[in-house]
């Protein structure tokens, strides 16, 4: 039995995991891919089984806790954006080597045209050397599919599964079919295997030969998958080899069905038969992929005929920023330029109907009267500079306030302050969030605490996750403890609420503690004025 739901991509993925006897959902927000732990947080389902679902601090422990929870049998999915994935790294890597008990799925969702994203690196790079398959769904319907599948897929071949998301995708609405009722979860049991799970040299020696051994079986499994798929043209002169997303695009560029073979691509690692038919049937490849070109440059190792290998790397397709029908339009239209008239509609440019709204801190907002005391002591300091960190206040480095000097990834504001401290730099001031602070800046003021760093770490709190709509943080009410527990001087650990009424006292703080010639933390508190207003709306209600 099954009905329609009208879902984000994000959502499908979520509850096609919960109806496939989900157990444990992990995460740590970044946008595009916070919505799938919310969904399962909100689902009804999910609260009857008491599925477990939690912000994790970070996307390391993240990874770890789903990987433990795989490891008692039982179904676990853990989801991140990007960037996080650099910060998952070890134990991604590492849960292809240990493999897995219970079906995993990670959740990277890739933000190509960074339109809240520091780069633009595209994930599908990780699964490929940490030896595990990828599902890159191409609608809703297949991110909900794909949950099931990617789960079964986990299970057969005892490896983490990663679903590939991208922001268009995760963050649009489609019509969806799903079943009516979760199946049931695993049950607890324990891996046949236990050496595997033991990582030491002697048994990861072992487990490294059967892991290339089975990325044939993997790559088997997506010569079979029903979600790649080759439709033969009659039109010999270019072959499309498409994936995920993109697939939509060709289908805009042809509604009555494309003239040439197109092989879809919604499952990896590449089946290489698959391939080396759509090569026969054409006279050169066409490569559309969201994201780096992954495909393409494997594409120019697998064939050994000469065969050319269009798109991204020659330049018929931007090689940055998202795809739209449209450049996929004009690059189609640069390899058969008779069909120019018919792809190339004239469409309005949407800058030219929508007008542009720059980001800005919401006024009331407790990081704007930090950084306006920031600035005011500062400005006796030409020599100063100001490491931020990743949140909302990294909007500080705009007008009106241009107060901060860096922004590189998240945790990097202390350790880039002490660096610099290091250097001779004073003062060197650290700006970081709460959230951020104990994601990754906790083992970074260890290092200042262990040399009493001649610096300054705001802690900017916020009490929530505010820029990425405001989930749990995993500080709130204690992040003076940690400072403390790490080793900070008490008598250099402050705090001050963030009020315009304390603005004078807020200055008078900063420039007693940038004159310090030790490390000194200031946690500067206010709540997320939007984060307020819903709790107020939900104590009324
Ligand atoms: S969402 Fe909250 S933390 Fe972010 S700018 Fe607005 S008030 Fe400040």
């Amino acid at each position: 039995m099954s009905t329609r739901k009208l879902l984000l991509g994000d959502e499908a993925l979520a509850l096609g995991a919960i109806n496939a006897g989900l157990s444990g959902a992990y995460a740590y927000p970044g946008t595009p891919s916070t919505e799938i732990l919310e969904y399962v947080q909100s689902n009804a389902v999910a609260r009857e089984r008491e599925i477990h679902s939690h912000w994790s601090s970070n996307e390391k422990t993240a990874l770890e806790e789903a990987l433990g929870m795989s490891f008692c049998g039982k179904r676990s999915m853990v989801s991140m954006k990007h960037v996080g994935l650099n910060v998952a790294a070890d134990p991604f890597v590492n849960s292809s080597m240990t493999g897995t008990n219970g079906g995993m799925l990670v959740i990277s969702a890739d933000d190509p045209s960074m339109h809240s994203s520091q780069n633009e690196q595209d994930s599908r790079f990780y699964a490929d050397f940490a030896i595990m398959p990828i599902l890159e769904p191409s609608t809703q319907q297949e991110a909900y599919d794909m949950a099931s599948y990617g789960f079964e897929l986990s299970e057969r071949l005892k490896v983490p599964v990663m679903v590939r998301m991208v922001t268009r995708l995760a963050h649009s609405r489609s019509v969806v079919e799903v079943a009516e009722h979760a199946v049931p979860e695993n049950r607890l049991r324990f891996p046949d295997n236990p050496r595997q799970w033991v990582l030491m040299p002697g048994n990861s020696r072992v487990r490294y030969r059967q892991l290339l051994e089975d990325r044939k079986r993997m790559e088997e499994e997506a010569e079979h998958s029903s979600f790649n798929s080759l439709a033969l043209g009659n039109d010999r002169r270019i072959g499309i080899l498409v994936s995920g997303i993109a697939a939509n695009y060709i289908n805009e560029c042809f509604p009555d069905g494309s003239p040439f073979t197109v092989l879809k691509i919604s499952q990896y690692p590449l089946p290489v038969n698959l391939v080396s038919r759509l090569a026969d049937a054409c006279d050169e490849i066409f490569v559309v992929e969201e994201g780096q070109p992954v495909i393409e440059r494997a594409m120019r190792g697998l064939l050994d005929r000469g065969l050319k290998v269009r798109g991204k790397l020659d330049g018929v397709l931007p090689l940055t920023g998202e795809l739209t029908p449209d450049n996929v339009a004009a690059g189609l239209a640069r390899l058969v330029p008779d069909m120019a008239g018919k792809l190339l509609a004239e469409i309005p440019d949407p800058s030219r109907i929508v007008v542009s709204r720059p980001p800005a801190l919401c006024q009331g907002c407790g990081h704007r009267d930090v950084y306006a005391a920031l600035n005011a002591v500062l400005d006796a300091s030409p020599t100063a500079k100001v490491f931020g960190d990743i949140g909302c206040y990294t909007l500080g480095w705009l007008a009106p306030f241009n107060a901060i000097d860096t922004c590189v990834d998240m945790g990097a504001s202390i350790t880039m302050a002490k660096g610099a401290a290091d250097a001779g730099l004073r003062p060197a001031v650290a700006i970081i969030g709460d959230s951020t602070f104990t994601h990754s800046g906790m083992t970074g003021l260890l290092d200042a605490v262990n040399e009493n760093t001649p610096m300054t770490v705001i802690i900017s709190d916020n009490l929530t996750t505010g820029m990425t709509g405001g989930q749990d943080s995993q500080g709130t009410g204690k992040l003076e403890d940690i400072c403390l527990g790490l080793g900070a001087d008490a008598a250099h650990v402050r705090t001050i609420d963030s009020l315009p009424k304390n603005f004078e006292d807020m200055k008078a703080l900063f420039a007693e503690e940038f004159a310090y010639e030790g490390l000194s933390v200031i946690v500067s508190r206010r709540e997320c004025i939007q984060t307020a207003r819903r709790h107020a709306k939900g104590k009324k209600q």
